[in-house]
């Protein structure tokens, strides 16, 4: 399919294609078995310029959006989800600084993200409130000029290798949604440490981790947007967000396609390829149909962000859903026509149906997102052109 990418487009997917092949394609078994942060491929991607993408130019970005950005974690996630999802979760971490930092804030933080040099990180989850987020018991109490944060988030994406965290907490128990806030914490904040680091099934190259605030003083001047604006900013920053998990999942079943394909070409039985039976074209055409499908709906969503839009909540959600479902079964089915050379670890689509599984459960489950999606139609009057 032609997307008529621009000159740059065409530029920034070559260089991630590149980091992702000669970079994270040779360590990701590895980065999986050993569930370590892949620090290393982080600096190459610096390197290559792929942090400074999305950040506008005058905080020393490409100025180049959400389009960009997918196109980068698509090709990222093609070699290894673990690793794509630390670029991706970054991006995560920078929204609510892009669109709720004020001028100080975003000279501060933007150009050492754009660099690479600083990682971020987004919490909201709690071991209490996950899909209702509503149920968030961290706290922050006022004191003067400053706000003091008690409480524990959990499962953090990038948790402990951040340096920048935009940490979501009450400021006022007694006013609902309108009683939470969210704070800029820099990693090394006395009363913020990390606890418990995740064993997880899959995306093992990727920390997810508790973060623990006991007690952690942050001047007023850490507040984004202003106090109270805590959950719009977590749903807007999620909204924006969601095209990169639906990029992740594309990225990773275009992986798994190709690995299928070309397994399938060579492994003979009954004196013949397997590609030559029909059973198994079947599967790679709709594999093929699938992936095709939620790419074009990935892209025309981060074309809708771009695009200035104000409102993307349907557009986000659905890309998510549709692509993260679609990687779920062609991963599956992946491993499926390497038969029982899929299920071991001497090749990749074991590891690409582990990472797939975690898209359909983060940035909102995909049952709690066809919620979304179905509110949103029904509370439409009239049809949508
Ligand atoms: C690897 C990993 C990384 C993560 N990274 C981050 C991060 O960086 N920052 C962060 O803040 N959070 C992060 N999370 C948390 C993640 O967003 C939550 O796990 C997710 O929102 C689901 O919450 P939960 O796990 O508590 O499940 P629950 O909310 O307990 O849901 C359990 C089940 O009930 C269903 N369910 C619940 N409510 C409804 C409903 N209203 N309608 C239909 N079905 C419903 C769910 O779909 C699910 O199947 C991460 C999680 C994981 C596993």
């Amino acid at each position: 399919m032609e997307y008529f990418l621009t000159e740059q487009q065409k530029l920034i997917k070559s260089l991630a294609r590149r980091v992702a092949e000669e970079r994270i394609l040779p360590v990701r078994a590895e980065l999986d078995e050993e569930e370590e942060f892949p620090w290393a491929a982080i600096k190459d991607m610096a390197n290559a310029d792929l942090f400074r993408i999305f950040i506008p130019e005058q905080y020393e970005g490409l100025g180049e959006g959400c389009f960009a950005l997918c196109l980068a974690v698509e090709e990222l996630s093609r070699a290894c989800a673990g690793v794509a999802l630390c670029y991706a979760a970054d991006a995560l971490g920078t929204i609510p600084i892009l669109l709720y930092g004020n001028e100080q804030q975003k000279q501060k933080y933007l150009p050492a993200i754009a660099s690479g040099t600083k990682l971020t990180a987004f919490a909201l989850t709690e071991s209490g409130a996950g899909s209702d987020a509503s149920a968030i018991r961290t706290n922050a109490a006022r004191q003067g000029e400053e706000y003091v944060i008690n409480g524990t988030k959990q499962f953090i994406t990038n948790g402990g290798e951040a340096e920048i965290y935009t940490v979501i907490a009450l400021t006022d128990p007694t006013k609902g949604s309108r009683g939470a806030s969210a704070f800029l914490v820099d990693k090394g904040t006395p009363g913020f440490t990390f606890g418990k680091k995740e064993k997880k099934m899959g995306i093992r190259a990727s920390a997810t981790r508790e973060l623990v605030f006991h007690n952690c003083r942050v001047p007023r001047e850490n507040v984004l947007g202003r106090e109270g604006l805590g959950f719009v900013i977590t749903m807007k920053t999620l909204d924006g967000s969601r095209a990169g998990v639906g990029a992740l999942a594309v990225g990773l079943a275009q992986g798994a396609l190709e690995t299928a394909v070309a397994y399938a070409r060579q492994r003979q039985q009954f004196g013949h390829p397997i590609s030559a039976i029909q059973a198994v074209q079947h599967m790679l055409a709709d594999m093929a149909m699938n992936l095709e499908a939620a790419r074009a709906l990935v892209y025309a969503t981060a074309k809708t962000i771009d695009s200035g839009a104000k409102n993307f909540t349907e557009e986000g959600a659905m890309a998510k859903v549709f692509a993260s479902d679609m990687a779920m079964r062609v991963t599956t089915d992946a491993v499926q026509i390497l038969g029982g050379a899929g299920y071991m670890k001497d090749y990749p689509v074991e590891k690409m149906m582990r990472d797939a599984k975690i898209n359909q459960i983060y940035e909102g489950t995909n049952q709690v997102l066809r919620n979304v999606i179905a509110l949103e139609l029904l509370r439409r009057k009239g049809l949508r052109e």
